[in-house]
């Protein structure tokens, strides 16, 4: 038995910036990754507009990651059925795509060692029937009594399903990624381009000069459970889907890194499992996709757990302050005493509710409207969108303050 104060399940990006968000508050915290190790390679890429990057400059680490991805200005959209261009400027907004491998060696570079540790594979919750503390069961047997728990497990969190939240639905559609490297550098520029073809959309985005990140979106078929497992299937049906599209593509998708291709259908929740969702139950809490899964066409479910992570630890210090005073040791042991913790769970859940709430229901709608083929639907969702939300960019302009 593991006897810990703060321990945050998932040590993904969410989790990372929990624990190092906490850290520069002046509060301990233990990682517990089901992984051997930190999860660095493959093709994820996280694309951060100026709210993730207000987040990370939060959390100490804006400068480094800056250095590494490059800021993009616009995105070109070609339609290859209608022979159709649009070009979008990002209005002046911060966006870089960023290497996720880059983004969680750089938040587990800044915490104090020991914080994470990793084979620690979570199966359960449960409340200790005399304390009602937290204790997490271990698929080895053994349990963690804890004094509170932050549950960062992802999509299909053990943590969310003991706080009995909505599972996420299955979306028809999937997404393949890849990255391709240029070994002598590509000449793409800083845009992201935006194939539309009739089975499929591709986005082609820089990271730095040589490296390019690559996303297919298309329906999802019965054998791509199967290909999924193996990289060279996912590039072959890959490239089935884009036989109309021009040469430098193909060429890019039969060029891109075998290790790096995933395909994965998506899931998101609803609006109004989020409207509703009861995110607290004692000092048990989530953020992170554990929390929100959003249909991923906004670009922003990563850096929406950053700002969960700044929100979360500001809550709880002003909460423990409240009691505490300035004093770091006496906030330490308020924090040990475990007074005013669900306090300041509620606070942090009321003040992402909304938030959460306006951008699920911008990306769900933004997902109908991709999907339906109905000219007099698309108008009305397009209208729906343009009055809710104004500017499609409206979500980057987010602030969620200060640490
Ligand atoms: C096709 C696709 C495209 C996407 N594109 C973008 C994009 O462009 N921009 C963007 O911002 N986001 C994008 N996302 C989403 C983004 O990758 C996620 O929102 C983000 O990684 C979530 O971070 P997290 O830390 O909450 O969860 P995760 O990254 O899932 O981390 C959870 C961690 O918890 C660990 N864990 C899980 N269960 C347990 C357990 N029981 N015990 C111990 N450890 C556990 C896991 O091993 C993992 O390390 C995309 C997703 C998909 C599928």
């Amino acid at each position: 038995m593991v006897i810990s104060g703060i321990v945050i399940v998932g040590g993904g990006i969410c989790g990372l910036a929990t624990a190092l968000a906490l850290h520069r508050k002046g509060y301990e915290s233990l990682v517990v990754e089901r992984a051997d190790s930190l999860r660095t390679s493959g093709a994820d890429t996280i694309s951060v507009y100026t709210n993730g990057w207000r987040a990370l400059d939060q959390l100490g680490v804006g400068k480094d990651l800056r250095e590494t991805a490059l800021f993009l200005c616009g995105v070109r959209d070609i339609s290859l059925d209608r022979g159709s261009r649009r070009e979008t400027s990002l209005n002046g907004e911060e966006f870089r795509v960023l290497n996720k491998g880059d983004i969680i060696r750089t938040l587990a570079n800044n915490l104090p060692p020991n914080t994470i540790r990793f084979g620690i594979d979570i199966v359960d919750v449960e409340l200790d029937p005399i304390t009602s503390d937290p204790v997490l069961q271990l698929r080895d047997g053994n349990v963690i009594k804890a004094k509170v728990v932050i549950g960062c497990d992802g999509v299909e969190s053990v943590v969310a399903k003991w706080l009995r939240l909505k599972a996420t639905k299955l979306l028809p559609y999937c997404g393949v990624r890849g990255f391709t490297n240029y070994p002598n550098g590509h000449d793409l520029g800083n845009e992201i381009l935006r194939l539309s073809g009739d089975q499929a959309t591709l986005s082609r985005t820089p990271i730095d000069d040589k490296l390019v990140y690559w996303l297919l979106t298309r329906k999802w078929t019965p054998q791509d459970s199967r290909d999924s497992k193996d990289t060279r299937l996912i590039r072959d049906s890959t490239l089935k889907y884009i036989k109309d599209f021009p040469e430098e593509v193909i060429e890019m998708i039969n060029n891109s890194e075998l290790g790096s291709l995933t395909l994965h259908r998506m899931r998101f929740h609803t609006p109004w499992d989020l409207l509703i969702g009861n995110f607290r139950k004692g000092k048990v809490t989530v953020a992170g996709d554990a929390m929100h899964v959003m249909i991923p066409l906004l670009g922003q479910s990563a850096s929406l757990g950053l700002e969960d992570s700044i929100v979360l630890a500001r809550c709880l210090d002003q909460e423990i302050y409240k009691l505490a005073g300035p004093e770091e040791s006496r906030r330490k042991q308020v924090m040990q005493e475990n007074k005013n913790v669900e306090a300041a769970f509620d606070r942090y859940v009321k003040e992402r509710r909304m938030r959460l709430l306006k951008i699920s229901t911008q990306s769900y709608l933004t997902g109908l409207l991709q999907m339906t083929s109905s000219s007099m639907v698309k108008i009305g969702l397009l209208l729906l969108l343009l009055i809710l939300f104004g500017k499609s960019i409206s979500h980057a302009k987010y602030d969620c303050g200060r640490l």
